[in-house]
């Protein structure tokens, strides 16, 4: 026998539990369903944690530089590890408890604990208990890739959720992938202690950004002692001893790189394969993503897919913004799209990239006739006052509508600047509201305007 629900929620992460909510607030009998922890990967083994430990990296290195200020401190710098994971256990206890009390304490909601899978478009099974509902929510979110590397299997390695649970100080860490996940964790290692190299099969890290993003992370990169290895085209591993040796190939510098451990950070897949998406005839891209209109509904009626497992967003925000537009559909008559989103994230090494709408490259294939401001950190008083210019802020603009397309800040403070130009762009209004505005002395924010009187035509 099914229980009957008028909604079922499978995954806590960062778009079921609000929707959950919102949905039994509306009076509906719901049930949320997870299978590990409360709060998913942001929480318990992504942005929380990983900013958590970065902040203790981040005071490591200001300890290092602080004869640079005048001030002594005793050295040698050392980092305790284990109160570095205690401090960031903390945290994400903090709130991944915080979270549960606040479903449990929910009426209306009913908290499962267990792997669910469907049985057909509105039955869902967990264990021995059978669920059943016309609308269902899928938040299922993804899990780090593991590539079938030759020697993969012979070796040990970390992911992202294994790694939280270290503890001590790897003496060289050895780093797959060169975007986004495996950047925050080489320089948090380094700055902990560890001998770091990144090993990056393309010829530039995160090959997403602009070439002059990529190799200016490079550069910092370089100056704080992280081994970069590009165009690693035949990574592959090998047992040595208690160390594994890492095969790279390289056109130059040596072959192999021998690590203590390795951080396998080279992208990102669904967790739909064991969700029984066939039983209910959901349909999935070649990747296991799930296919979701504007609006975030499947191919099968009732049925919803949103956060990472649609592959419309891979942020903790973009899935967040998909239970707002589902819950302004189907409760508050409002039409929000996810056309409507503007791209938006940061990438928190230090200084931490700000980015938002269109890259210099898109515009360039876009065709369209654009303006185009740079400005390096050195000339921001800010950052010369604090001792830190390393990075460079660039817009651009359609030289036509005065509408900004894009921006890309890296420096100091630019995960927070990068919202002053963010809401312009919702705003939908020109860039010289922002020229106009009067802005606060000292800030970074107060350059914008200078770089945006320095727009050239972008050739
Ligand atoms: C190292 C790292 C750092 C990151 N840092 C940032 C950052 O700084 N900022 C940012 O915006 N994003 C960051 N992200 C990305 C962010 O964590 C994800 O985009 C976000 O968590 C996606 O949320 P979600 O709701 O789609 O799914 P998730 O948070 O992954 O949650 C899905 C939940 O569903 C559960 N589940 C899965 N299958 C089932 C099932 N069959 N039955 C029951 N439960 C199930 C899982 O256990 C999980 O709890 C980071 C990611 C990583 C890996």
């Amino acid at each position: 026998m099914a229980t009957k629900y008028d909604a079922i929620v499978i995954g806590t992460g960062q778009a079921g539990p609000s929707l959950a909510v919102r949905l039994a607030e509306a009076g509906m009998k719901v049930a949320i369903i997870e299978r590990k922890r409360f709060g998913g990967t942001c929480v318990n083994n992504g942005c929380i944690p990983t900013k958590t430990l970065i902040a203790s990296a981040r005071t490591a290195q200001v300890a290092r530089r602080a004869g640079d200020y005048g001030v002594t401190v005793h050295s040698p710098i050392t980092v305790d590890m284990k109160k570095v994971k205690a401090r960031k256990d903390a945290v994400v206890r903090h709130s991944s408890d915080g979270l549960q009390k606040w479903l449990r304490d929910t009426q209306n909601l009913t908290v499962i604990h267990g792997h669910a899978r469907f049985a057909d478009p509105h039955r869902v099974r967990v264990g021995d208990e059978i669920l059943e509902a016309d609308k269902i929510f899928i938040n299922v979110g993804g899990r780090a890739s593991i590539p079938p590397l030759p020697g993969i299997d012979q070796v040990s390695y970390f992911d992202n959720s294994t790694m939280m649970d270290v503890d001590f100080l790897p003496e060289h860490l050895v780093i797959i992938g060169g975007s986004y996940v495996g950047l925050e964790f080489a320089q948090m290692y380094r700055r902990f202690g560890s001998e770091v190299t990144v090993v990056e099969m393309g010829p530039r890290l995160i090959k997403r950004e602009d070439e002059d993003v990529s190799a200016n992370i490079k550069t910092i990169f370089d100056g704080e002692g992280i081994n970069i290895r590009l165009s690693a085209e035949c990574i592959g591993f090998e047992k040595r001893g208690d160390k594994v040796a890492v095969q790279v190939d390289c056109s130059s510098g040596d072959k192999i790189v021998i690590g203590s451990h390795v951080l396998l950070a080279a992208g990102r897949v669904p967790n739909t394969n064991d969700l029984g998406v066939g039983q209910a005839g959901i349909k999935v891209d070649k990747h296991g993503y799930i296919q979701v209109d504007d609006q975030l509904r499947t191919n099968v009626p009732g049925i919803y897919a949103l956060g990472d497992c649609n592959g419309r967003g891979a942020f903790t925000h973009t899935a967040y913004n998909d239970y707002e537009i589902v819950a302004a559909n189907l409760l508050d008559n409002d039409q929000r799209r996810v056309s409507n989103r503007i791209t938006a994230y940061a990438l928190y090494i230090d200084p931490p990239l700000g980015r938002a709408g269109m890259t210099e490259t898109e515009v360039r294939k876009s065709g369209r006739k654009a303006l185009i401001g740079k400005l390096p950190m050195t000339q921001v008083g800010r950052a010369r006052e604090k001792g830190e210019t390393d990075g460079f802020m660039k817009i651009l603009v359609d030289a036509e509508t005065k509408k900004i397309l894009g921006a890309l800040l890296l420096g100091i403070e630019c995960d927070e600047v990068i919202h002053s130009i963010l809401d312009v762009m919702y705003a939908n209004a020109p860039y010289t509201v922002i020229q106009r505005a009067m802005h606060i002395h000292p800030t970074v924010s107060e350059l914008i305007p200078t770089m945006l009187e320095e727009l050239k035509p972008l050739e």
